[in-house]
C-alpha cells in the first residue's frame, strides 16, 4: 500500500538550486528483502537518482523522498488548502502559474496571497468594486476586494470588528493594498447612500490621511521607492447603517534616524523634497529656501529625484489633503516653517577648536544657525551654548563640561529627529480629531481596521529598528499561529483526531526571550536608564544573563563577539548589532534642549513638542477603542518612557485590540528584487511563503494528514475546512 504512492510514473518534485524545484517523476519502486523501498526517479533535467526509504515512514509522511507533485487540474487552484499533497514545492507551482497568468491572488484557507505585479493592472475600478460588492468568496475569484467584502459582511451581518492584517517585506505591495481595501469600503456604498461623494465628506477625508501620512512618513529605500517608515493601524468607522462616520488612526515607531542620514540612493522623507520643489516663490523668501535640495546636508544624499515622481505636483497633494483633513492653509505654514528651520538646523557647522577636542559653533557667522533659531523661534546663542557644553548638576551645583564635536553633532541630529517626530505625532494626533470627532464616536457602531505594518527584516546589517519591527512580527505571528490553530483544533475535535500530538511551531519562547521580565527589552531600558550605560555594557549585560538553558536555542551570541547578538526568529536567525543601540532607545533630547523647545517664541513649535512630550509618556497615539480615554496620560513614577518601553505597550495594545475582532490576512509577496513587472523569482518568493506563515499553516493544516489520503476524502475535508474558516 505504502509503496505505492510512489508506483511508476508518479509525479514529485526536487530541490533544485537555480529554480527552486523542479518536477521529476518515479521510474522504477521495490520492496527490498530488509523490507524497506528503493525507488528510482528522473528529473527533468534527465537526472537519474535513486532513494530508499522504509514503508513506515512513508506511510507517516516522514520520509525524505521527493515530495510529491499534485494530479493535473490542480495548476491554477484558487485555494492552496485544495490541494492534495500540501508541501512547498506545490504551493510554489500554483502560485507560480497563476501569476504567470496574471492572476495576483490566492486562497490559503484564511490568508489571501498577493503577489505585487509592479505594473499598473485594471483590477481595482469603481466597476471592479462594484462587481465585488454583495458576493460571496466562492462566486468570484480570490482578490483583495473579496476579502474587503468578507470583512465588510461580517460586520454587517454580526456587527462584529473586524482587521485586515496586511503583512510582507519591504516592496511587497502592503501599502499599496491597504489603500486598495480603503478605497473599497470608502465607495462600496456610496452607490446606494450617496450620487456624488464631495471633496470634505468623510470618506474623502478618510482616503486624504493616506498621501499625507505617505509625505511625512514614507521615503525611497534601496528596496521601495515609497516605503512607509512607521506601522499603521487605521479603523474605519461605521454606523449602523454601515456607513462610514469617520476613522482612527496609529501609528507605529516612525524611522527617526533617517531625518539625519539616509543610506546611498536612500532619500529622506519625501516632504522636504516637496517642500523644495514646491513651495511658492513667497514661501521660498520667507523660509530662506533653497529649491536645490542638494544644498542641505540632511537631504543631499545621492538620490535627490525618484523615477517617475513629481515632488512639486505631489506637494499640491499634499496640501489639498491637509485642507480636507481639517488642517487649514495657515497651519500648513507653520508646519512648512518648522521643516524648513531643520533643514537649516541641519546645515550649522559644528567644529572643534584646534587646540582640544571641544566642539565649537561659530553662533555669530553661522547663517544656517541664524536662519534656523529664527524660523523656530530659538535663541540662537542659547542653542550655540548649550549644544557644545553639556550642564551638570552635581548635587545643586551646576558646572558645564565641553562636549566633543561629534558629540554636538549627535545632539543637533537628536533635536532634528524629535522636532519631526513630534510634528508627525501632531498630525496623526489632528488628523484623529477630525476623523474620530465626538460626533463620529457617538454614531460609531463597529469598525474594519487595517494593519499596514513592516514584515520580518534580515539585512546585512540589523540595528535596534529591525530588532523592534521583529519583535512586532514575532507578536503577530503568536496571534496568527494560534488563530490557526483553533480552527484546526476544532477541526480535529470534529474528526477526533488526537491533535495534541500535532507538533507546530510556538513562538513563545522567543516572545518571553524579548519581553520577559528579565529579557532583552527589560535590559536594554534598564542600562538606558544608567547615566554609564554605553552599547558595550548593553552587550555584556545581555550576554551574562541571557545566555541561560532557558534561552539557549534563541538567543545566540558566541558567533559574533562583543558587536552583536542573535536572536532566532520564527523566519530565521537575525544578528543584531549593538551599536547605537541606547541612544536609539533613550531617544529624546537634552533637558536643555527640551527647555529651549518648550519656551520657543514659536506657538506651533510648542504646541507639538508638547503633544510629542505627551504621546511618549502615554501609552500611545491616543485610544483604540471607544472606552478609553483620550489624551496623555502622566508618566508612571517620573520616568521618562524610552522608544521600546513606548512601543511594547503600543504593540500590547494593538494585541488586546486585535484579539476581539475577526482577522483576516493578507500576505503580500515581492516576486522579484528589481522591481520588474511579471519577473517571479522562485526562491526569492518561497523564502518569503515561509516568513509570513503561509507554508507554516499549511504545514499545521496537513499535519497528520498523510499522502495516503484518497481524493475523495481530501475533497471532503477542503469542504469542511472551508465551512470552518467561512463559519468563523
Ligand atoms: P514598505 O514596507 O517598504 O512600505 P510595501 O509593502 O508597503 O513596502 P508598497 O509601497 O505597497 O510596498 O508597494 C511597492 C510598489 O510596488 C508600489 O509603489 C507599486 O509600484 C508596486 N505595487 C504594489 N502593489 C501593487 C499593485 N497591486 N498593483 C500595481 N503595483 C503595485
Ligand atoms: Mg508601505
Amino acid at each position: 500500500m505504502a509503496e505505492s504512492i510512489y508506483s511508476n510514473g508518479t509525479k514529485v518534485w526536487f530541490e533544485d538550486k537555480e529554480r527552486g524545484w523542479i518536477p521529476g517523476e518515479v521510474v522504477s519502486s521495490s520492496v527490498q528483502g530488509d523490507g524497506s523501498v528503493e525507488i528510482a526517479f528522473i528529473t527533468e533535467r534527465q537526472k537519474e537518482i535513486t532513494l530508499k526509504s522504509t514503508l513506515k515512514d512513508i506511510t507517516n509522511n516522514t520520509s525524505k523522498l521527493p515530495p510529491l507533485s499534485n494530479p493535473s487540474g490542480y495548476e491554477q487552484v484558487e485555494d492552496l488548502t485544495h490541494l492534495p499533497h500540501l508541501n512547498e514545492p506545490s504551493i510554489l507551482d500554483v502560485i507560480h502559474n497563476r501569476y504567470a497568468e496574471r492572476k495576483l491572488y490566492t486562497y490559503s484557507g484564511i490568508v489571501l496571497v498577493a503577489v505585487n505585479p509592479f505594473t499598473d493592472v485594471p483590477i481595482y475600478g469603481q466597476d471592479i468594486i462594484q462587481t465585488y460588492a454583495g458576493h460571496k468568496r466562492e462566486e468570484l475569484g480570490p482578490h483583495l476586494f473579496t476579502i474587503a467584502e468578507e470583512a465588510y459582511r461580517a460586520l454587517q451581518r454580526d456587527t462584529k470588528n473586524q482587521t485586515i492584517i496586511v503583512s510582507g517585506e519591504s516592496g511587497a505591495g502592503k501599502t499599496e493594498s491597504a489603500k486598495y481595501i480603503m478605497r473599497y469600503m470608502a465607495s462600496v456604498k456610496s452607490n446606494t447612500v450617496r450620487e456624488t461623494t464631495s471633496s470634505t465628506s468623510v470618506e474623502h477625508q478618510v482616503l486624504a490621511t493616506n498621501p499625507i501620512l505617505e509625505a511625512f512618513g514614507n521615503a525611497k529605500t534601496s528596496r521601495n521607492d515609497n516605503s512607509s517608515r512607521f506601522g499603521k493601524y487605521i479603523q474605519i468607522l461605521f454606523d449602523d447603517q454601515s456607513s462610514i462616520v469617520g476613522a482612527r488612526i496609529r501609528t507605529y515607531l516612525l524611522e527617526r534616524s533617517r531625518i539625519s542620514f539616509q543610506q546611498r540612493s536612500e532619500r529622506n522623507y519625501h516632504i522636504f523634497y516637496q517642500l523644495c520643489e514646491g513651495a511658492s516663490p513667497e514661501e521660498r523668501a520667507n523660509f530662506g529656501l533653497d529649491s536645490d535640495a542638494t544644498g542641505y546636508r540632511y537631504l543631499s544624499s545621492s538620490s535627490i529625484k525618484i523615477d517617475n515622481v513629481n515632488d512639486a505636483a505631489n506637494f499640491t497633494a499634499t496640501r489639498q489633503a491637509l485642507a480636507i483633513v481639517g488642517i487649514d492653509e495657515e497651519k500648513q505654514l507653520a508646519i512648512f516653517r518648522l521643516l524648513a528651520g531643520l533643514l537649516h538646523l541641519g546645515n550649522v557647522e559644528i567644529n572643534h577648536r584646534r587646540d582640544a577636542k571641544d566642539a565649537i559653533i561659530d553662533e555669530k557667522n553661522d547663517a544656517a544657525l541664524q536662519k534656523a533659531m529664527e524660523l523656530l523661534g530659538i535663541d540662537a546663542a542659547e542653542f550655540a551654548k548649550c549644544t557644545t557644553k553639556r550642564l551638570i548638576d552635581a548635587r545643586g551645583e551646576k558646572f558645564s563640561s565641553a562636549r566633543t564635536m561629534d558629540q554636538s553633532i549627535g545632539v543637533r541630529d537628536g533635536v532634528a529627529k524629535f522636532i519631526y517626530s513630534c510634528i508627525f505625532d501632531w498630525l496623526v494626533l489632528r488628523i484623529n480629531a477630525s476623523l474620530s470627532s465626538n460626533d463620529a464616536i457617538q454614531r460609531e457602531k463597529s469598525f474594519i481596521a487595517v494593519l499596514d505594518i513592516y514584515g520580518f527584516e534580515h539585512f546585512r546589517t540589523n540595528s535596534f529598528e529591525q530588532f523592534c519591527i521583529n519583535y512586532a512580527n514575532e507578536k503577530l505571528q503568536q496571534q496568527f499561529i494560534s488563530h490557526v490553530f483553533k480552527l484546526e483544533q476544532a477541526e480535529y475535535a470534529l474528526e477526533a483526531i488526537d491533535w495534541t500530538t500535532i507538533d507546530f511551531s510556538d513562538n513563545q519562547p522567543c516572545i518571553d526571550l524579548i519581553e520577559g521580565k528579565l529579557g532583552i527589552l527589560a535590559l536594554l531600558d534598564e542600562e538606558s536608564r544608567l547615566a554609564t550605560g554605553t552599547d558595550e555594557s548593553l552587550i555584556d549585560k545581555l550576554n551574562s544573563q541571557l545566555k541561560t538553558p532557558e534561552h539557549k536555542s534563541i538567543f545566540k551570541d558566541h558567533l559574533h563577539g562583543n558587536e552583536a547578538f542573535t536572536v532566532a526568529h520564527y523566519a530565521g536567525d537575525v544578528s543584531y548589532n549593538i551599536d547605537g543601540f541606547l541612544e536609539k532607545n533613550r531617544g529624546t533630547v537634552p533637558e536643555e534642549h527640551k527647555d529651549l523647545l518648550t519656551s520657543s517664541s514659536n506657538d506651533f513649535l510648542r504646541e507639538v513638542i508638547d503633544v510629542g512630550i505627551n504621546i511618549g509618556i502615554d501609552t500611545h497615539h491616543g485610544p483604540v477603542s471607544k472606552s478609553k480615554a483620550v489624551g496623555p496620560s502622566k508618566a508612571v513614577s517620573g520616568r521618562k518612557p524610552t522608544q521600546c518601553s513606548v512601543f511594547k505597550s503600543s504593540l500590547l495594545t494593538l494585541t488586546e485590540a486585535l484579539s476581539v475582532t475577526d482577522i483576516h490576512y493578507i500576505r503580500c509577496i515581492k516576486p522579484n528584487e528589481s522591481k520588474r513587472a511579471w519577473e517571479f523569482n522562485s526562491p526569492l518568493v518561497l523564502s518569503q511563503l515561509r516568513a509570513c506563515g503561509v507554508v507554516e499553516t499549511v504545514r499545521i493544516t496537513s499535519a497528520g494528514y498523510p499522502t495516503r489520503w484518497t481524493y475523495e476524502e481530501f475533497a471532503a475535508r477542503s469542504i469542511l475546512l472551508s465551512f470552518l474558516h467561512t463559519a468563523h
